[in-house]
């Protein structure tokens, strides 16, 4: 395959094209081939990014529509046909079933413009600049949203000091048996502790990035308890886990719990284009107009495909239940593979469609992930040191291609 071109111009930083180094040609569902044919089962989803599968039909169908009409492409922060589309749709399709008060702020396209937004705003409504992020957080690499990730070899590459972040054990840090809320609470209390009161606590319901550790459920709701206790805005950063991965719309629903700010993008506009929204407690939306801004605040194809992909699938439950019943075949094929291969010493853990492959044998993941790409399957590793197979579908997967992955997966265990 030809890469010359990427060695030659593109930046040492490139990083997928390194664990994949083919030249990806088309895409179609769960699908990925190369420029000489070869077939890939993608569970990497751009990272989350493909909820709904590459080129999905009925998202396509809405772009070449919408083009087709010239809608309007660009508007920064203007009100057009197509981002009046997209809020109908959520307030519609998401926000009045569940009961929510949110007011939307489109930020830059990506989740670390997000994520920026929501902590700035949080600094500046609490008028106080620490915020607490956990271990093995991940919330983005530009500077406000790196000070909150905890990942060294990010946090070195960014050249000057990064503050005002205080870094809390997430839960099962210390393995099950350590209430890792209950030493925040006790921080929190002491004054002597030296933690800065935070304006805000971000934090993952799943650490995507972070090695697939799932937060449980009471501990949510334990640190919405403290957050409310001690004045802190609670920021859940739904970027990988949010738009239906863990099952629901958002990931902390099934916490029952309301946080103050959240951010999404990833797979928000269903199609692959980029997009981002912070989503706000109206009380606190408390910028001046044009006080936060960016130009890239109104991708209208985006909005269009995202409006699509929330009455397509997220207007009644069945997309729930069909997610739930695809976690529970994976599951329980991931359990047999680690009964079946006890040399490679596995454990499983994950919620909904992100799913990982944790192996104690340093470096096996990435000989797996190598094998496995070898075998026809893309796939990513996770955790601080790459120790987590990262299994992240499409939700839309069929059930066949999915049984196909897992099989090869399994194969190439075998083989690493
Ligand atoms: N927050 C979370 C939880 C993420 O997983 C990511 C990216 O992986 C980000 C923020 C940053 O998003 P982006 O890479 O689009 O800036």
């Amino acid at each position: 395959m030809d890469l010359k071109i990427f060695e030659r111009l593109e930046s040492e930083v490139r990083g997928y094209i390194r664990s994949f180094p083919v030249v990806f040609r088309r895409a179609t569902g769960s699908l990925l081939f190369d420029e000489e044919g070869r077939r890939y089962i993608d569970l990497f989803s751009g990272a989350g990014t493909l909820n709904y599968g590459h080129n999905n039909p009925v998202l396509k169908q809405r772009v070449m529509d919408y083009l087709q009409s010239d809608g309007v492409i660009h508007g920064l922060d203007m009100a057009t046909s197509a981002k009046k589309e997209f809020m109908e749709a959520f307030e519609a399709v998401i926000l009045k079933p569940r009961g929510m008060k949110y007011v939307l702020q489109f930020t830059g396209p990506t989740g670390t413009n997000a994520v920026e937004a929501a902590l700035k705003l949080a600094r500046k409504v609490k008028g106080r600049p620490n915020v607490v992020s956990f271990t093995h957080g991940f919330h983005g690499v530009s500077a406000g949203s790196l000070s909150a990730t905890a990942n060294r070899k990010f946090r070195d590459a960014a050249g000057v000091s990064l503050g005002n972040t205080t870094f809390i054990p997430y839960d099962g840090y210390f393995g099950p048996d350590v209430d890792t809320m209950a030493y925040f609470e006790r921080m929190l209390e002491d004054p002597s502790s030296g933690l800065d009161r935070p304006a805000a606590v971000i934090v993952e319901t799943v650490q995507g990035e972070g090695g697939v550790n799932v937060a449980t459920l009471r501990w949510l709701q334990e640190l919405q308890r403290l957050c409310r206790r001690f004045d802190m805005l609670m920021i859940v950063d739904d970027i990988q886990v949010g738009c239906g991965r863990t099952g629901t719309f958002f990931s902390f629903e099934a916490a029952g719990i309301q946080p103050d700010i959240v951010t999404l993008s990833k797979s928000l506009s269903g199609f692959g284009l980029p997009m981002a929204m912070v989503l706000i407690r109206p009380d606190i939306d408390a910028w001046k107009p044009g006080e936060h801004s960016g130009t890239f605040r109104g991708n209208n194809l985006a909005f269009v495909t995202a409006a699509q992909a929330l009455r397509s699938y997220w207007s009644d439950d069945s997309f729930t239940r069909s997610i739930q019943d695809k976690e529970t075949l994976v599951r329980d094929w991931l359990e047999n593979m680690v009964q079946n291969h006890p040399e490679a010493e596995l454990s499983v853990r994950g919620r909904g469609l992100i799913q990982g492959l944790v192996s104690a044998r340093q470096g096996l993941s990435n000989r797996i992930a190598a094998h496995a790409f070898a075998n026809g399957v893309v796939i990513e590793t996770s955790g601080a040191h790459d120790e987590v197979l990262k299994l992240l579908p499409a939700l839309t997967i069929e059930e066949d291609v999915l049984r196909e992955a897992l099989d090869i997966l399994d194969r190439s265990v075998a083989q690493a």
